[in-house]
This record gives C-alpha cells, structure tokens and sequence, in this order.
C-alpha cells in the first residue's frame, strides 16, 4: 500500500541505524532468469514467481522494529492519493523468484531479531499475489521472522486462513468508512475491507489501522464516525493511525502520464489532524496516533 504512510510515522528510538533504501528497485534482488511462457506461467501459479516492485530497508514504519519491506507490483484499486501510482500495473514490475526474494529477507535476520523488526510485504497490493505471498510468509516463518503485510483488504477473501497463520500482523488501510466515499477515492467498493476486517477479528489476529486524511475527500465528521463505527467492532486492532494526506506523490503520476486529481488539495493542519484524531478517541478508539 503506498499510501504515503512510510515516513510519517512517530518516530521511535533507533538502536541502530540501517540503510534506507527508498526507491532503489529491485537492486539486490536477482531477477528471475529467462523462461518460457509457461514456465514463467506455472511458477506464478505455484507462487514461486513474482512481480516486484521494489524494496528497502525501514525503521519505525511498516510495523514494530527493523524492517524489510518488499512492494509487490500490482493493485486493483485507484486510490486518487496513491503515493506510488508506479506500483499500481503488475506488468510494470519485475519478475523475482522467491528463492531470491528469501536471500534478500535472511540477509537481515539478525536486524529484526535485536531490533524487533521483520518483513512487511507491501505494494501496490500485495493480495494481487496472493500465491507468492503465502510462501514467503511461510518461509519467514519457518525461521521465526515476524511478518506482516500491508493490505487494503479488498483482495482479503484470496488469503486462506492456514497463510494467515503465517501472518504476525495486519497493516489494514481503511480509506473510508462511507461506500460512496470508498468508491469515489479508489474507484471499487469498501465491503470487501470491512469483511477481511470482521474475519480478521473473528481470528484474533493482530491489525494495525491506518487511515488517511484528505481535505475535502475524506475528513468528513460523518466519514470519521462511519469509521469508527467499523473498528469499534474490531477488538483485536492495536492502533489507528491517522494519517495527513501530503503532495509527495504528485511528480509520479505526472511521470506516468496519470492524471493526479488532488493538484489543488492542501495537506490537513496539524490542529486539524489531531481534531481527528480526538474525534477517534471520544468515539471509543483508545489507541490513535
Ligand atoms: S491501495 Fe493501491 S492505489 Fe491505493 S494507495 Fe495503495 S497502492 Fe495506491
């Protein structure tokens, strides 16, 4: 999910440094050798094959501690403040197998183990993948890597409950808490979010909420409330974070040749996020940040 939520989150005190690596493609990743068409199409169907986007290295983002987070190319939403429309076009990522992908996770298992850190699996979408994504959970798991993915639920019902079994912890965008909102910021419907939410609940799984504020899109007070009113049934979320809305993206849907309809939108105050995030708290969330 490249919502514009890396980077802004509370920082945290770091024990160490680690490289970031933003925006560096696929570099460290072997790519995936040549192959037939079917050959390619079998190892995706098998999950052995996948299309990356990128990578890199974060700390106090993504989840707890040090982290890799590896960003899956493909989406099926349109998000209209998408921060990485580059993500959205799984042909436009690169093919990586998931032996390579694994080197890449195993070469900082010692940075999550002292930092409390892990791999996030992001994207785009990385629901997309949903087979890809199942064996690199699994195999982070055979080793003890804490996982998570950061997901906007839409593609929930393609993970079966056996690979969330694999899975540390959800990063759940929740965009909107109104259908039409939903569907006018991101082009598809809030359902299938609110049911990934509810299975997620029932399985006690860890979720991290993460909800972006959007001048004149998102902010409101009957979205606010919407919200709210869909995690309050979700005891298993940990934290809400809300998120102010901000124009880091735009330059890359110019390079796209996307139109970025939020040229004229000003990012929230720091007053009026943290109204939001009060707003949250007085209607039942205790942990919004
Ligand atoms: S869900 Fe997809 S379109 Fe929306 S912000 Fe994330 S990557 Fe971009």
């Amino acid at each position: 999910m490249t919502d514009g939520v890396s980077g802004l989150a509370a920082p945290e005190a770091l024990e160490f440094e680690v490289p970031r690596v933003a925006g560096s493609g696929i570099d460290g990743l072997t790519p995936a050798p040549d192959m037939s068409r079917s050959e390619h199409f079998e190892m995706v169907r098998a999950g052995r094959l996948g299309s990356i986007h990128s990578w890199e290295l974060v700390t106090a983002v993504d989840g707890p501690g040090s982290r890799m987070t590896l960003f899956l190319a493909g989406c099926p939403l349109r998000c209209l403040y998408c921060h990485n429309p580059d993500t959205m076009k799984m042909k436009d990522g690169e093919p990586v197998t998931l032996e390579a992908v694994m080197a890449r996770v195993f070469r900082y298992e010692r940075i999550f183990a002292a930092s409390g850190g892990g791999l996030t699996i992001s994207g785009g979408e990385p629901l997309m993948q949903p087979a890809f994504v199942a064996n690199i959970l699994a195999e982070a798991k055979k080793r003890g890597i804490h996982t998570a993915i950061d997901t906007s639920g839409y593609l929930g019902a393609a993970i079966g409950d056996d690979d969330l079994d694999n899975l540390d912890l959800v990063l759940l965008d929740v965009k909107s808490g109104l259908p039409d909102t939903y569907r006018a910021l991101t082009g598809r419907d809030l359902q299938p979010t609110i049911d990934f939410g509810d299975r997620l609940a029932a399985l006690g799984k860890a979720v991290w909420l993460r909800f972006v504020l959007v001048p004149g899109h998102t902010d409101a007070p009957e979205n606010i409330d919407a919200i709210a009113a869909i995690v309050r049934r979700w005891p298993n979320v940990e934290r809400l974070e809300v998120l102010p809305f901000h124009q880091m993206g735009r330059d890359k849907w110019e390079s796209i040749g996307a139109v970025y309809e939020l040229d004229d939108v000003e990012p929230p105050s720091n007053e009026t996020t943290e109204a939001v995030r009060q707003r949250f708290r007085d209607l039942g969330i205790p942990t919004v940040y």
